[in-house]
């Protein structure tokens, strides 16, 4: 039987992406243009997340405002990475931000990847 593609979805009261700190996101960093860039290091914090981020609530602020590399669908643009491959692309960038974030037998890496499990039984 064909195996169904994957599908992404982001969970809530995660926040991973929203660590900014350059020398953890050496790649996304070069990903970005001079400008993009500019703004990426603008928003990084002294603690290393974004200034927008609500760690409390552990959400955007400025959510209908944010950057568009803060959108993965963007990120995977700015990567070349081919349209049908968006979802798996999605999928690897969360795992990694997740497990550098707050490790791999963290919640939220055991909730991202359950959440995949459901989303992938329901549409796959
Ligand atoms: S790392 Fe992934 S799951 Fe976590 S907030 Fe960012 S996009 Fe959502
Ligand atoms: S602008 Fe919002 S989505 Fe982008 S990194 Fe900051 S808090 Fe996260």
């Amino acid at each position: 039987m064909k195996r169904q593609p994957l599908h992404w979805q982001c969970i809530s009261q995660c926040g991973a992406c929203c660590r900014l700190a350059p020398d953890e996101r050496e790649e996304a960093l070069a990903a970005l243009d001079e400008k993009q860039r500019e703004i990426y290091l603008k928003m990084v914090g002294p603690d290393g997340w974004c200034r927008h981020y609500d760690s409390g609530g552990r959400r955007c602020r400025i959510y209908q405002e944010r950057p568009d590399f803060c959108s993965v669908a963007s990120l995977a643009s700015l990567f070349g990475v081919e349209e049908n491959d968006c979802e798996a692309f999605a999928i690897q960038c969360c795992r990694q931000q997740i497990r550098s974030v707050y490790g791999g037998r963290s919640l939220e890496l055991r909730k991202f990847e359950r959440s995949l499990r459901v989303n992938n039984q329901t549409n796959g």
